[in-house]
């Protein structure tokens, strides 16, 4: 397999804030030479219906992938994943893996706690409107979230976008990364996730949307998981088809420069590694 990864497992499709069905990234998987591929339609969030799989989508979705893989069979291997926020409602036991994610601080009808924050001005006034100002607060807050995914949810494999609370922090930078504080909270957190024995993702969402410039997780933080002896696997994120394999050369360059001597493969059951070191 060399140095290339060649699947995605966190991919969005019509079924939730997807531009492409099922077929169509498949048939770019196939285009590309990957092994596999794997879908993660967002999970049913009741408080918001803005970019997840309604109940009924839930269903359309699952039996989708189950058609496509049956059609594709012999040519490409197709699992069926979901990518499950903490505040997501339904059943997991049909899916073959699971991405854990934080997108919201708390699940509340009508108002927007998002941690997903599009714009700079907009994470200055989220840090200041519900925690006075105080970036830590806001870190520790979303940070306690995803610690509490492991525990929370039925079944889970990848920790998704790990520091999404970053995605708008580059231009004014409100919350200090560099900060004693803040790399405590981000350590002892990882470290949690790393003794459930979840696997991390270089996400490159942000990047191929133009608001970050570098994938999720920062450099340090991919630096202090290989010392930890965590594990990580590359995504895109995907939303749009053209997007399936974005970033990936550079994903792998990164981890390397980060010290990762492999990266992981799913094969429907478990992961397994692939070196990109000689
Ligand atoms: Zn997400
Ligand atoms: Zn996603």
């Amino acid at each position: 397999m060399g140095n290339k990864l060649l699947q995605n497992l966190h991919t969005h499709t019509i079924y939730c804030d997807g531009k492409n069905t099922v077929e169509e990234i498949i048939t770019q998987a196939i285009r590309l030479g990957f092994k596999s591929i794997g879908f993660s339609g967002h999970g049913y969030t009741p408080h918001t219906l803005a970019y997840c799989m309604t109940e009924e989508n839930t269903r359309k979705y699952i039996e989708e992938v189950k058609k496509q893989r049956e059609k594709y069979k012999g040519i490409i291997e197709v699992f069926l994943g979901t990518e499950f926020d903490l505040f997501s409602c339904g059943s997991l036991s049909e899916y073959d893996y699971v991405i854990g994610s934080v997108h919201y601080y708390k699940a509340m009808d009508g108002e927007n706690y998002a941690f997903d924050i599009k714009s700079p001005e907009k994470l200055q006034s989220r840090i200041n409107d519900w925690f006075d100002g105080d970036a830590i607060r806001f870190a520790k807050a979303y940070y306690d979230n995803v610690a509490r995914l492991p525990d929370k949810l039925e079944k889970m494999h990848i920790v998704g976008h790990f520091d999404l609370l970053l995605k708008s922090n580059d231009q004014f930078n409100p919350i200090d990364t560099s900060s004693k504080k803040y790399r405590l909270i981000v350590t002892d957190c990882a470290k949690y996730l790393i003794e459930k024995g979840l696997v991390f993702e270089i996400n490159s969402g942000a990047v191929s949307r133009g608001i970050k410039k570098i994938p999720y997780p920062e450099s340090w933080v991919l630096k202090m998981i290989n010392d930890l002896g965590g594990k990580i696997t590359i995504s895109s994120d995907c939303h749009l088809v053209k997007n399936l394999n974005f970033y990936f050369e550079e994903s792998i360059s990164l981890a390397r420069q980060c010290g990762f001597k492999e990266i992981q493969y799913f094969n429907g059951k478990e992961f397994e590694p692939i070196k990109i070191c000689d």
